[in-house]
């Protein structure tokens, strides 16, 4: 082996070799699923959204919430169901100005965006009872936003067993209800979730805080 067969440091000594189609490698163990038709999402997808005008995210507010699929309008983020869920119920979290980066946003807008997302999770603990929660953003196409010229955090509620194998043998999520039931549902909820989240964090506001002790 000559260093240069060890420039991403994945061959010891000794086990460099070839499979059975001769071909230079390094078996590691996992068998590999060659999706090269996601190659079209990589390399095509981002330039669908190259500016307002063709962004989902500025569309939606311009519509009413039954027919964007919004849940809930604040001053400077809005919450809307993402019609790709990865699960019943999965949210977004978006910024009414067209801006793709977390640290694009005012301090007014941090704010709500994470005031949004914490009422979307009671809002969705109150209706779907789910288990548990995945949140984020990708940054960036290369971090995996599918509109990343736009800001958005999903919330994606989990029930326990909810990951099986046919997203990934069959591209098929198995979605138990409609979008229009869930926005419906959602809708319906989301003050009383605001409220019963303002509820509990005035609790935690009034609760004396640690410092850092200095
Ligand atoms: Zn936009």
């Amino acid at each position: 082996m000559t260093p240069a067969d060890d420039a991403f440091g994945s061959s010891a000594p000794g086990e460099h070799r070839v499979d059975d189609f001769e071909l230079p490698g390094t078996p590691d163990g996992f068998d590999r699923l060659w999706n090269p038709h996601r190659l079209a999402y990589v390399s095509r997808g981002q330039h669908q959204v190259k500016d307002r005008d063709s962004c989902p995210f500025c569309a939606a507010p311009q519509r009413d919430d039954a027919d964007s699929l919004i849940i809930a309008r604040g001053t400077t983020c809005f919450v809307v169901m993402n019609v790709y869920p990865y699960n019943p119920g999965h949210l977004l979290v978006c910024p009414y100005r067209h801006v793709p980066d977390y640290t694009d946003l005012t301090v007014e807008e941090t704010t709500e965006f994470a005031r949004l997302t914490q009422i979307g999770m009671t809002a969705l603990r109150s209706s779907g009872r789910p288990a548990g929660f995945n949140l984020g953003m990708n940054q960036g196409t290369a971090g995996g936003a599918g509109i990343a010229a736009h800001l958005h955090q999903h919330i994606v509620p989990r029930w326990n067993g909810d990951g099986n194998f046919l997203p990934i043998i069959a591209q098929t999520k198995n979605i138990t209800a409609s979008l229009d039931q869930l926005h419906a549902t959602l809708h319906a909820v989301w003050d009383e979730a605001a409220a019963e989240f303002d509820r509990k964090q005035t609790d935690r506001d009034s609760a004396p805080a640690p410092g850092r002790g200095d």
